[in-house]
């Protein structure tokens, strides 16, 4: 095989390294990021339950106010009975007591209800607090173990990072070049086996001809569907062609 041919193939494999390597620090700090927010959301939920505990002690003495009035409106009903000459007025005025007295029954059962929901929020943002609390201190020690693992993972990445370097300058700078471009191009991958024909790539078949000239391996072919550059391993050999020194999360 052309040396070209097999440096692009393991610069494509390390690239393919760092892509994978990025994506699990890329992980593990968004599952940091989806606990820290599920905490965040729970202390604004604790918020709401205060806020609406202010609100319900509000409204309980807006009605406890009203109350007041209604027993003002008792006294000053009895104090004019007394002086009452006839029964319509008499009738009257019995009216008014009574509603006024019913006014306050059914305030007494919204009192007792308001001052019920006031405690039911205020136990929640107690309860919620608590749980803050708790997975806070979790949190703190996922940070650790997060920061210590991406520092593990970032490692690794420093090493196929300088064999990419390496690779890199076994290339030409234009074919580098043209190799980067298609590796952007083509969502991180620019170097694919062709198999049966086939492009691994984007999967369409290219033609026979083309076929028999990456096989024949002595210089450079693209796909012409989707301009990846074409390598070509006989079968039995399973695809890989794994260069050696490139670290496998099995030699860690
Ligand atoms: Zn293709």
């Amino acid at each position: 095989m052309n040396e070209e041919i097999s440096t692009l193939i393991a610069l494509q494999e390390t690239d393919t390294k760092l892509a994978e390597l990025d994506r699990e620090i890329e992980t593990l700090r968004q599952e940091l990021a989806g606990r820290e927010q599920a905490v965040r959301d729970k202390e604004a939920l604790a918020d709401q339950c205060r806020e609406k505990a202010i609100e319900l002690e509000q409204s309980r003495h807006g009605i406890k106010a009203a109350a007041e009035e209604a027993a003002g409106r008792i006294r000053e009903g009895q104090m004019k009975m007394m002086q009452v000459q006839t029964s319509r007025e008499h009738q009257a005025l019995l009216k008014e007591i009574e509603e006024a007295k019913k006014q306050i029954k059914d305030t007494d059962d919204e009192l007792l209800q308001i001052m019920e929901q006031t405690e039911a929020e205020e136990a929640q943002a107690v309860e919620l607090d608590n749980l803050c609390k708790g997975e806070q201190k979790l949190l703190a020690e996922e940070v650790g173990r997060v920061e210590k693992a991406v520092q593990e993972v970032d490692k690794r990445r420093v090493k196929v990072q300088q064999m990419r370097i390496k690779f890199a300058q076994a290339l030409s700078t234009a074919q580098l070049r043209r190799y980067e471009v298609l590796l952007q191009k083509r969502k991180g991958l620019a170097v694919v086996r062709i198999l049966d024909g086939v492009c691994q790539g984007c999967f369409m078949a290219a033609p026979p001809q083309q076929f028999n000239n990456v096989r024949r391996g002595d210089k450079l072919y693209s796909c012409p569907s989707c301009q990846r550059i074409f390598y070509y391993i006989p079968e039995e050999n399973g695809g890989s062609m794994k260069a050696a020194s490139i670290e496998d999360d099995e030699d860690e």
